[in-house]
C-alpha cells in the first residue's frame, strides 16, 4: 500500500474531526439573580466591554461597578464612567460578579449582555449549549450519582433545552437559570462526574416525530412514571417488584395535617365550627399512573372539588401518586410515593438502573417511550422557527 504524505494523513484527519464536531450553538441564559444595581463584575484576566460604539479594555483584576441610569446602564472604572444602553461583555476567563464589592460572587463562561429591562437590570449569558450544560447537570442531579445515569441527565437536559429555548423569547433570552426552566450554576458548580456525563454525550439529543424531545426530568416517579401524552410509560420496577427509584429515602412518604389546614389550603375561610365526623377528603378522579387528578373536599353540607397538583403545591405533597384517609374524626393523612411531576427521566430510577448495569440509552428508551438518540442538527435547533413558518403558510 502506498503510503500517504504526513500532510496529507493530518489534513484528513481534520477534516474527518470537523465533519464530526457536534453542533454547539450559543444559548442565551437569563441570570435571574442579578437584578440589582450596583453589580460589581471583575476577571482574572483581561475582558473587554463594548456598548454604544465604545470598546474599553480592563485589565486582569480590575473591578468595573454597573449602575442604572434610566433606561441607560454605567460602567464605572475609577474615576471613568461610560453609559450605554446595552453592554456586552466578554474575556478570556469567566467574569465574576457581586452585589457586594470584595464579596466572592460567581463566575460565568462565555460572555455576558447587561441592559434595562423593565426597569431592572438584566443580564444574559451568552454561551455554547455544552458549556451551559456543565452548569446545569451537576444541579438537577446528584453528581454521585452512577455515570449512565448522570449521562441520561445530560442527554434530558440537552433535549430539553433544545426544546424549550423559546420559553424566554419575550424576555430577549432562551432560558432563565432558576428551576422555571432548568436550575444553572456558575462556573464553580461543576463537578467532574457531571462533566464528563455531559462530553461523551456531546451533541446528542432525543428526537422523535422529527422534533427534539421535550427532556423533562422528576426527581422520584413513585414507581410509575406519568403519562406521556397518550403513551403510559412501563412500571419503574425491577424482575423482583423493586422500584428502581426505592433506593430515594424519601421514596414512601406519610404526611399528616388537620382537616382546617386541608380547607383552609383550598384559600377557604376557616369554618367557625368543623364539623367533626362530616368533614372528608376524597380521591374523585386519578389518570392512568394512578395519579390524582381530582380530589373532592366535604365540610358538613360544602363540596368542594380541586385538582391533584393544585392541593400538591398547596400542601406541599411530594407527588400527586398517593392514598388519602381520614383518622380520628378530622385529621387527614396522605400517603404516598415518588417525589416530582413523575414526568420523563426518573432521577433515582435511573440511578437504579444504572446499578443494575443498563446504560444511558436503555434508561432513556424507558422514560421517554418511542424516543431515538441523534445528534443535534441545524434543523432541530431550529426545529420552533421551521414549525412556525410552516403553520403559517
Ligand atoms: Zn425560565
Ligand atoms: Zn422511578
Amino acid at each position: 500500500m502506498k503510503r500517504l504524505p504526513l500532510y496529507l494523513l493530518l489534513l484528513s484527519l481534520s477534516v474527518l474531526s470537523k465533519t464530526q464536531e457536534p453542533l454547539n450553538p450559543e444559548v442565551r441564559v437569563w441570570l435571574t439573580r442579578w437584578q440589582t444595581v450596583p453589580l460589581y463584575i471583575t476577571s482574572e484576566c483581561a475582558w473587554r466591554a463594548a456598548g454604544a460604539g465604545m470598546l474599553h479594555n480592563v485589565s486582569a483584576g480590575e473591578t468595573a461597578t454597573v449602575e442604572r441610569d434610566g433606561t441607560r446602564l454605567t460602567l464605572r472604572f475609577g474615576n471613568k464612567s461610560l453609559l450605554a444602553k446595552e453592554w456586552m461583555l466578554e474575556g478570556e476567563a469567566p467574569l465574576t460578579l457581586s452585589n457586594a464589592q470584595r464579596s466572592s460572587g460567581r463566575s460565568y463562561r462565555g460572555s455576558l449582555v447587561l441592559r434595562v429591562y423593565k426597569g431592572r437590570l438584566q443580564v444574559l449569558n451568552v454561551l455554547p449549549l455544552e458549556e451551559y450544560l456543565l452548569g446545569v447537570v451537576p444541579l438537577e442531579m446528584p453528581p454521585s450519582f452512577p455515570a449512565e445515569a448522570l449521562k441520561a441527565q445530560a442527554i434530558a437536559a440537552r433535549s430539553w433545552t433544545v426544546r424549550n429555548r423559546h420559553k424566554h423569547e419575550a424576555d430577549g433570552a432562551d432560558v432563565c437559570d432558576g428551576t422555571h426552566c432548568q436550575v444553572y450554576g456558575d462556573a464553580t458548580v461543576e463537578r467532574e462526574s457531571a462533566t464528563l456525563a455531559v462530553q461523551n454525550t456531546a451533541g446528542i439529543i432525543m428526537v422523535k416525530d422529527d422534533a427534539p424531545v421535550d427532556g423533562v426530568y422528576t426527581a422520584d416517579c413513585g414507581g410509575q412514571p406519568a403519562p406521556d401524552g397518550s403513551t403510559l410509560p412501563t412500571v419503574d420496577r425491577d424482575e423482583s417488584g423493586r422500584d428502581y427509584c426505592v433506593a430515594n429515602p424519601a421514596h414512601y412518604w406519610s404526611l399528616r395535617f388537620s382537616f382546617r389546614e386541608v380547607w383552609q389550603a383550598l384559600g377557604e375561610d376557616s369554618p367557625p365550627e368543623v364539623p367533626k365526623g362530616k368533614v372528608n377528603v376524597q380521591i374523585v378522579q386519578t389518570d392512568e399512573s394512578g395519579r390524582v387528578v381530582t380530589f373532592r373536599i366535604l365540610c358538613g353540607d360544602r363540596t368542594r372539588e380541586v385538582e391533584g397538583t393544585k392541593l400538591r403545591s398547596r400542601l406541599s405533597l411530594p407527588s400527586t401518586l398517593l392514598r388519602v384517609r381520614l383518622e380520628q374524626g378530622d385529621v387527614i393523612v396522605f400517603e404516598g410515593s415518588g417525589s416530582g411531576h413523575g414526568k420523563g427521566l426518573c432521577q433515582w430510577g435511573a440511578a437504579g438502573r444504572a446499578r443494575a448495569g443498563q446504560k444511558a440509552e436503555d434508561i432513556l428508551r424507558v422514560y421517554y417511550p418511542g424516543a431515538r438518540l441523534a445528534p443535534l442538527s441545524e434543523a432541530m435547533w431550529q426545529w420552533r422557527r421551521n414549525r412556525k413558518l410552516n403553520s403559517v403558510r
